[in-house]
C-alpha cells in the first residue's frame, strides 16, 4: 500500500490530469490513497474570494464564479459528452460556497475561510475521482472530513490523533474492499461539530502523512513538477542541484526554515513510523526522485538555501528601560502564541527582543496592538529572511555582499540573515 500526493501543479488543466491518470495506471495492482490538493492556483483565487467577502466588496460572488468557470473548463476537457453525476456534485460544492456568502462573516475571517477555501480541495477530488474512473481506473471517493478530526482552529486545525486513527483505519479498509484507489482531498479536515477546517497552507502533504501514518504505509509519495527536493529555489538559484537523499532531520530542519518543497508538518508523522518519503516529477515518473528516510544520509552534502520573503522584524523592549528577561519573555511569547504568529527567527539583548516573522495581514496588526499596550514595539517591513543549510563560510559572503543585513545568527548547520529586500519573489 502507498499514499500518493499530488499538487495543485499537478492537476492544473486537462492535459496534466490526464498524465495522473497514467501515472496510476503503473500502479494499478497495489492499494493507493491518492490525496490531491485543488487545482493549479485555486486556492489562491479563493483566498481571493474570502478576502472579497470579509471586506464587503461586493465582488465575492463574481470571484467564486471565475473558480467554478475555470473547472467547468477543465471538465469540458476531460468529458467532451459531458458528465451529470459529476456536474451535479461540482454544482452543489460551489452552491454550499455560495450559501456561505449570503451570510454575515459572523464567524471571523478563519472560519470563513475554511468553508470556502476547502471547496478547492472538493471539486478537484471529484473530477479526478470522475475521469479515472472514466480511464478504467476504479477508485472510490472519501471525504477527508469525515475523517480527519481536527480541533476548532480554523486555517491551522490540530489533528486529533486517536479519533482521526479509528475514522481513518476504518474508512479506508472499507473502501480498499470495494477498489484498489481511494482519492481524498488534502489539506482539509472537520470539527466534532462538522464544520471544516483547513491544515495550514500546503497543507495536503501533511495530509498524506497522516493517511500514511494512521494507515500504517510503508512509503508516501508526493509528485511535483521539479525532479525532487532541490537544494535551493531555481527562480532564484539557476545552479540549484537535485538532493538524492535526505536524511529526516534536515528534511525537518528544511521544511521548518521555509524550504516550500514540504509542509514542515509532514515529517514528523513520517519518522515516527519509518516511513519512507519520495519526493518525484509527475512530469518524469521513472526518475528517481528525492528519498527521505530512516537511513538516509543527506547526499550530496552541499548547502541549501531558503528564502523568505515579505518578512517583518518586530523590536520589543520594557518600557521602562529594564531587562529583557524570563518574566518579559513568557508574556511576550504567550502574546505572540495568542495571535498564532509563528517566530522564523529571534534574538534578545539585555534590554531588547527582536523577532522576524511573515507579514500576515490578517494577523500582524493585531499582535503589534496587543504589544504595544505593555512594550515599546519597532518594527521593519518588507524584510527578506535568509536560512542556509550546511553552509560555508564563502557561501555566506556570497549571498550578503552589497545588502544590508539587520540581525544574523549561525549555528553549526544553519545560518540565517535578515536583509532588506531588494529581490522579487
Ligand atoms: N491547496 C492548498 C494550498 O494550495 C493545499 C495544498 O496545495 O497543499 O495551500
Ligand atoms: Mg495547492
Amino acid at each position: 500500500m502507498k499514499v500518493f500526493k499530488f499538487g495543485g501543479a499537478s492537476i492544473k488543466d486537462a492535459e496534466a490530469v490526464k498524465n495522473i491518470a497514467s501515472i496510476l495506471r503503473h500502479y494499478e495492482n497495489e492499494k493507493l490513497v491518492v490525496v490531491v490538493s485543488a487545482m493549479g492556483k485555486t486556492t489562491n483565487a479563493l483566498e481571493g474570494v474570502v478576502a472579497a467577502y470579509i471586506n464587503n466588496t461586493g465582488e465575492s460572488s463574481k470571484l467564486l464564479n471565475e473558480v467554478k468557470k475555470y473547472h467547468l473548463h477543465i471538465m469540458k476537457d476531460l468529458f467532451p459528452e459531458g458528465n451529470k453525476e459529476l456536474s451535479n456534485a461540482v454544482n452543489n460544492f460551489f452552491v454550499e460556497a455560495e450559501w456561505v456568502l449570503e451570510e454575515q462573516p459572523s464567524k471571523g475571517y478563519a472560519f470563513a475561510y475554511d468553508q470556502i477555501v476547502s471547496t478547492g480541495e472538493l471539486v478537484s477530488t471529484k473530477i479526478i475521482s470522475e475521469y479515472l474512473k472514466e480511464c478504467g481506473l476504479k477508485n472510490n471517493w472519501l471525504d477527508a472530513r469525515g475523517c480527519i478530526r481536527t480541533d476548532n482552529s480554523y486555517r491551522e486545525g490540530k489533528i486529533q490523533w486517536e479519533v482521526t486513527q479509528s475514522l481513518i483505519t476504518e474508512q479506508v479498509a472499507e473502501l480498499f474492499n470495494r477498489s484498489n484507489i481511494v482519492i481524498t482531498q488534502g489539506f482539509i479536515g472537520c470539527t466534532s461539530e462538522n464544520y471544516t477546517t483547513t491544515l495550514g497552507r500546503e497543507g495536503s502533504d501533511f495530509s498524506a502523512a497522516i493517511f500514511a501514518f494512521c494507515l500504517d504505509a510503508p512509503e508516501v509519495y508526493i509528485w511535483k513538477d521539479v525532479p525532487g527536493v532541490l537544494n535551493a529555489d531555481p527562480k532564484h538559484f539557476p545552479e540549484a542541484q537535485k538532493l538524492e537523499m535526505i536524511s529526516y532531520l534536515d528534511a525537518i530542519e528544511l521544511a521548518y526554515y521555509g524550504a516550500s518543497v514540504i509542509h514542515p508538518k509532514t515529517i514528523k508523522p513520517l519518522e515516527n513510523k519509518n516511513i519512507t518519503l519520495y519526493v518525484k516529477s509527475f512530469l518524469n515518473p521513472t526518475a528517481t526522485g528525492t528519498l527521505v528516510g530512516t537511513n538516509a544520509q543527506t547526499k550530496p552534502l552541499i548547502p541549501s538555501f531558503i528564502m523568505k520573503f515579505n518578512q517583518e522584524l518586530v523590536s520589543i523592549s520594557a518600557i521602562d528601560f529594564s531587562f529583557i528577561a524570563e518574566d518579559n519573555l513568557s508574556v511576550i511569547f504567550g502574546i505572540f502564541a495568542k495571535h498564532k504568529v509563528k517566530i522564523n527567527m529571534m534574538q534578545n539583548s539585555a534590554i531588547s527582543f527582536s523577532a522576524c516573522i511573515d507579514n500576515d495581514p490578517f494577523k500582524v496588526p493585531a499582535l503589534l496592538e496587543e504589544l504595544n499596550r505593555s512594550f515599546k514595539v519597532l518594527y521593519n517591513d518588507n524584510l527578506l529572511l535568509y536560512t542556509i543549510r550546511h553552509y560555508y563560510p564563502s557561501t555566506i559572503e556570497m549571498l550578503t555582499a552589497g545588502k544590508e543585513v539587520l540581525v544574523e545568527q549561525r549555528s553549526r548547520h544553519t545560518a540565517q540573515f535578515v536583509v532588506r529586500n531588494s529581490e522579487s519573489q
